[in-house]
């Protein structure tokens, strides 16, 4: 008899004992390859030695000082680490518990600058149609996944939304990616003309939709008419890498691949590799100096924000990242996995779009390829294979609503950074057995 409330009651979940690379082992000896690195979290494996002695390494320093009385040599390291690699014009960090509070804490940066600067009444998020940002009450208001905000909904604060970037289903088939882009652009343009030019304070938006799209990513200058359209009338850009970002697709910010560099952006998930439950946002120069020539405070806090071990967990885990032949794995990996998927599963009448970049897939699942009419969401597909893939020894994250929060299913896929092509083989297989059953059933 578990005392945990977890996710489903009832359930019958298999206990973790242990993780090695890229496979985790249950208390029967099963072991899984963790094929979605938990969440799009593991990027580096499970046990890593050397995240390991790092975060030990700090364990005999010292574990914990509030942010209020000091700073710590590993959390100023980790800052400098993090611009270091990022695009140029994010320049400083601060550093959070998870992506939920990275969302939060960009919003209330967002608000703020706007007060600091002398535009109180900046105060509309626009965000995206089949997104999420997260599940604190901020967060949930800014995402867009219908069914995750909808027992929420009335205490949810005011928040606006706009189509997502879907070309599978959203782009007409006798029109370009730069149309698509113009009309999405077009879209963002009249809604920020309906809230009032100078009431809107941010637009947020995934480069590589997640959880909720599975693995979907813009077309071509999508980002820089965005980009275009928030210089234009002076809103911030904020673009959530929770879960694309820190190497999953390829570079080590997603938005290094739409060459547009956001006013605030979030990270977590892989920067702490599942070693630690850290997060942070970066912010730009212009941001910060509304704060540091304004009241000279961010006026936000978590007791365990800066927290030291997961800063040194994270640091070490960047230091890795930054090794060349991390991301060249990536890239290759990626390709594999592509392309195991196209042979196995692109013929199937059963599956719509194989898409993503890198190590991060996305595998839409239609009841008729030819039309994309998606399942009966009755019939929670995304669930069964879910079941199926773990009976087949493999994780990955399953979810449905992926048209509008009630119909459509996918599949995302995840792995490690350090995975073997006879690993991605093994996942391919195994996912394809599990895709097959599902939809047999
Ligand atoms: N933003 C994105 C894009 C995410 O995918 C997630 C989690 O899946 C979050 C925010 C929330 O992160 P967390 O679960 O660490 O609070």
């Amino acid at each position: 008899m578990t005392k945990i409330l977890h996710r489903m009651i009832g359930t019958n979940l298999p206990r973790a004992v242990a993780g090695e690379g890229i496979y985790i082992t249950d208390n029967s000896g099963r072991s899984y390859i963790d094929g979605s690195g938990g969440a799009a979290v593991s990027c580096l494996g499970h046990n890593h030695p050397e995240v390991l002695e790092a975060m030990k390494a700090q364990m005999g320093r010292i574990s914990y000082a509030h942010t209020s009385f000091f700073t710590t040599d590993v959390a100023e390291q980790l800052a400098e680490q993090l611009v270091e690699i990022a695009p140029k014009g994010l320049d400083y960090v601060y550093l959070v518990s998870g992506g939920s509070e990275a969302v939060e804490a960009a919003l209330k940066m967002a608000r703020q600058y706007f007060v600091e600067i002398g535009q109180p009444q900046r105060r509309h998020i626009i965000a995206r149609r089949q997104s999420y940002h997260g599940n604190t009450i901020g967060a949930l208001a800014t995402g867009g996944n219908a069914w995750r905000r909808a027992l929420f909904e009335p205490i949810l604060p005011e928040t606006h939304h706009v189509s997502p970037c879907y070309g599978y289903r959203d782009m007409q088939a006798d029109e370009t990616p730069e149309a698509y882009a113009d009309r999405l652009a077009a879209e963002l343009e009249a809604k920020i003309f309906e809230l009032g030019i100078d009431k809107v304070m941010a637009f947020v938006a995934e480069p590589v939709v997640g959880a909720t799209l599975g693995a979907v990513g813009p077309v071509a200058d999508y980002f820089k008419r965005i980009r275009q359209l928030c210089d234009k009338y002076g809103i911030l850009l904020i673009l959530d890498e929770v879960m694309c970002g820190m190497g999953r697709t390829g570079t080590i910010f997603a938005l290094e691949q739409e060459e547009v560099v956001p006013d605030l952006v979030t990270i977590a998930k892989g920067l702490g590799g599942g070693f630690q439950p850290i997060g942070a946002v970066m912010l730009s120069e212009k941001i910060y100096r509304g704060f540091s020539e304004g009241s000279g405070l961010f006026q936000h806090g978590h007791t365990y924000i800066g927290h030291p071990i997961a800063a040194a967990a994270a640091s070490k885990v960047v230091e890795i990242l930054k090794r060349p032949e991390i991301m060249v794995n990536v890239i290759a990996m990626g390709e594999r996995l592509q392309a195991g998927l196209d042979a196995a599963l692109g013929q199937s009448p059963h599956v719509g779009d194989i898409r993503g970049r890198g190590l991060f897939r996305g595998v839409e699942i239609v009841a008729d390829k030819d039309t994309r009419q998606p399942f009966d969401p009755a019939r929670k597909i995304h669930s069964r294979v879910k079941k199926e893939a773990m009976q087949r020894g493999l994780m990955c994250y399953p979810m449905g609503g992926t048209i509008d929060g009630i119909y459509g299913d996918h599949v995302l896929i995840a792995p490690p950074y350090v995975i073997q092509p006879e690993q991605i083989d093994l996942i391919v297989d195994r996912l394809a057995a599990a895709i097959n059953a599902a939809v047999a059933s």
